[in-house]
């Protein structure tokens, strides 16, 4: 599926399409946020924004799509349709477009703007439900659509389709193991649909059963950590089984904002909320050990979310943190 391509009887160090760039993403460690965690302990984040949609998600999408097509139930004539307007979307717009079928994706109207640009850019088609019901408006449209017209349609139905852990089990879980040699003890993700954290810590699981899975949630059902679900509130994804995980870490958004405000300013690496609430959870790992590999996953980089309400609160931050002498204080 992926590596370079061979085209007539000449080998060129060279992609054939954007799908073969999914995955091998590039883990890397924090220096300044894990100062004054044991000496023998790593955080390593795995930065998924690589992948050339944007997100984590590019691996379930091209994995779904490609089951698709092997099974016959995505082929020539049928359209790709989903209702999310999140990194899925974006997802299977990019991989749409570079399969040659078309994407067809229900959003509320109210979604930013970058994110109807973006899929727009792919090509996709973009129909809108009403703001006021939110993503569920936009799951009733998307239903509706597809029993008015089903043959037209395919959906690949990431919450229940298993091919999404999959994905995660032939991928995410392999380059872990491999990037790390072998060393990961603990393996940190965030939930959404549960795929991520499902997936890699299953095929981890194979390789040493002592891997500690750990999934991040929201502390509450109104919380603002983009992508990931809190659980007790939320319809439960057919795929998320919880009695896989070795434990769940609750974070609260403030506190994920923060580490995200803190990760571009003092590590250079802009991201996504859930990125913050994957390394609060992290670091909380690794300050209970005194040895030991934490790996967490870092879904997206932070540039889809620049116009949202989440950078407002930057500039409060960043005086309260001069005022208790912040980290460009203390590093000069
Ligand atoms: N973070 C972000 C930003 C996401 O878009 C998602 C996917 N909804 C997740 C985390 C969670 O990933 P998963 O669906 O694999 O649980």
């Amino acid at each position: 599926m992926h590596g370079t391509a061979a085209s007539g009887s000449q080998r060129c160090d060279c992609y054939t399409t954007m799908l073969d760039l999914v995955g091998r993403t590039p883990l890397i460690e924090l220096p300044r946020l894990t100062r004054g965690i044991a000496p023998r302990v790593r955080v390593l984040a795995k930065l998924e924004g690589f992948n050339p949609g944007g997100s984590v998600k590019d691996r379930p999408a091209v994995w779904m799509l490609r089951d698709g097509l092997r099974s016959g139930a995505l082929r020539p004539g049928k359209t790709i349709i989903d209702s999310t307007s999140g990194n899925t979307g974006i997802a299977l717009a990019m991989a749409g477009a570079a399969l040659g079928y078309p994407v067809e994706l229900v959003m509320p109207a109210n979604v930013s703007l970058e994110r109807k640009r973006i899929v727009r850019a792919y090509g996709a088609t973009v129909v809108f439900s009403d703001p006021l019901e939110g993503s569920d408006g936009a799951i009733r449209l998307c239903r509706e659509r597809l029993s008015e017209n089903p043959s037209r349609y395919f959906k690949p139905d990431q919450y229940f389709n298993p091919v999404n852990p999959q994905a995660h089990y032939e991928s995410t879980g392999p380059e872990v193991w491999t990037a790390t040699e072998g060393t990961v003890t603990h393996f940190v993700a965030g939930i959404g649909t549960g795929g991520t954290v499902m997936g890699t810590g299953r095929y981890l699981k194979e390789r040493n059963a002592g891997v500690q899975v750990i999934a991040v949630e929201p502390d509450d059902p109104w919380h603002g950590l983009e992508g990931l679900k809190h659980m007790a509130s939320s319809i439960v994804p057919g795929i998320y089984h919880e009695n896989e995980l070795d434990r769940k870490i609750s974070v609260a958004t403030d506190a994920a904002y923060e580490m995200v405000y803190q990760l571009g300013s003092e590590e250079g690496l802009v991201v996504g909320q859930s990125s913050g609430a994957a390394l609060l959870a992290a670091l909380q790992v690794a300050r209970e050990i005194d040895e030991g590999v934490v790996v967490a996953i870092f879904p997206d980089f932070g540039e889809r979310y620049l116009s949202t309400t989440f950078w407002f609160g930057w500039r409060d931050w960043r005086e309260r943190n001069a005022a208790r002498g912040g980290a460009r204080a203390r590093t000069g």
